[in-house]
């Protein structure tokens, strides 16, 4: 029995063409959506959960994966318009989304501007601003590694660091389903580990999708890349391989 919706958003960033692909987990007391767009996605959101015969307003629970700007971007706008949605996030990861702690892609952004060519600072301080223009909102419930949240038949926390450190995944053991967040995308059908410039901390990105592995995951759904079309485990396993084997490691660098 599957009851998760993928909201499928496209839209344009700087020209091009570009998906994400926020989750709703549904049953008969809740509706639980996962990760929100980036600001002023709201009409998106909707649009996408109306799609599925869904209203934002019967949204009682939002999940958040990890405090990037694509997946908190609206969340302060949502509880301003849906003040009901109880906001749920990593224990490491609330303070970054309360604002209480700068966030670390801020961080990044700021510390690896004094080595940028003169050319690419126009569009890192775009990019820091954008950061910057991020609201913070409070965490309504701070969640930590295996922890059981008894909504929707059970969504088990999978804690993922190495993207960010406050990072989870969520299984829903009732249809073996992995909501990986950023943990691991698609990329040309293909698994991978996110953006290595954006992966905070890779190595132990790699240990995260190594103990995906303790689950047993039949169905995958990627913030970027949507639903997971093969074997999941087998695909897991060619993707430890492939950062474990070095090659990837030489690439990144
Ligand atoms: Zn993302």
């Amino acid at each position: 029995m599957n009851n998760y919706h993928l909201l499928e958003i496209e839209f344009e960033n700087n020209g091009q063409k570009q998906f994400i692909t926020p989750t709703i987990i549904r049953n008969d007391c809740d509706t639980i959506l996962i990760d929100c767009g980036y600001p002023n996605f709201i009409p998106l959101l909707e649009e996408a959960a109306n799609w599925h015969n869904i209203t934002l307003d019967s949204i009682t629970k939002l999940i958040v994966t990890h405090h990037d700007m694509d997946h908190i971007g609206s969340l302060a706008a949502l509880k301003r318009n849906y003040p009901h949605i109880d906001i749920i996030a990593h224990e490491l990861d609330a303070p970054y989304i309360e604002g209480e702690k700068k966030s670390l892609r801020l961080e990044q952004a700021e510390s690896t501007f004094g080595t940028l060519p003169d050319e690419a600072k126009p569009q890192a301080e775009q990019f820091i601003r954008f950061i910057q223009s991020i609201e913070s909102v409070p965490v309504d419930r701070t969640v930590s590694n295996d922890e059981r949240l008894p909504w929707c038949g059970g969504i088990d926390i999978v804690h993922t660091p190495g993207h960010m450190p406050g990072h989870i995944s969520l299984f829903l053991p009732a249809c073996k389903t992995l909501i990986a967040g950023d943990a691991v995308v698609i990329e040309q059908g293909k698994l991978n580990i996110a953006n290595p410039q954006f992966t905070l901390d890779l190595d132990e990105a790699v240990r995260s999708v190594q103990r995906l592995l303790n689950y047993d995951i039949e169905q995958l759904i990627c913030y970027h890349g949507g639903l997971f079309n093969g074997d999941v485990k087998q695909a897991l396993r060619q993707l430890i391989h492939r950062y474990t084997s070095g090659q990837l490691y030489a690439k990144s660098d």
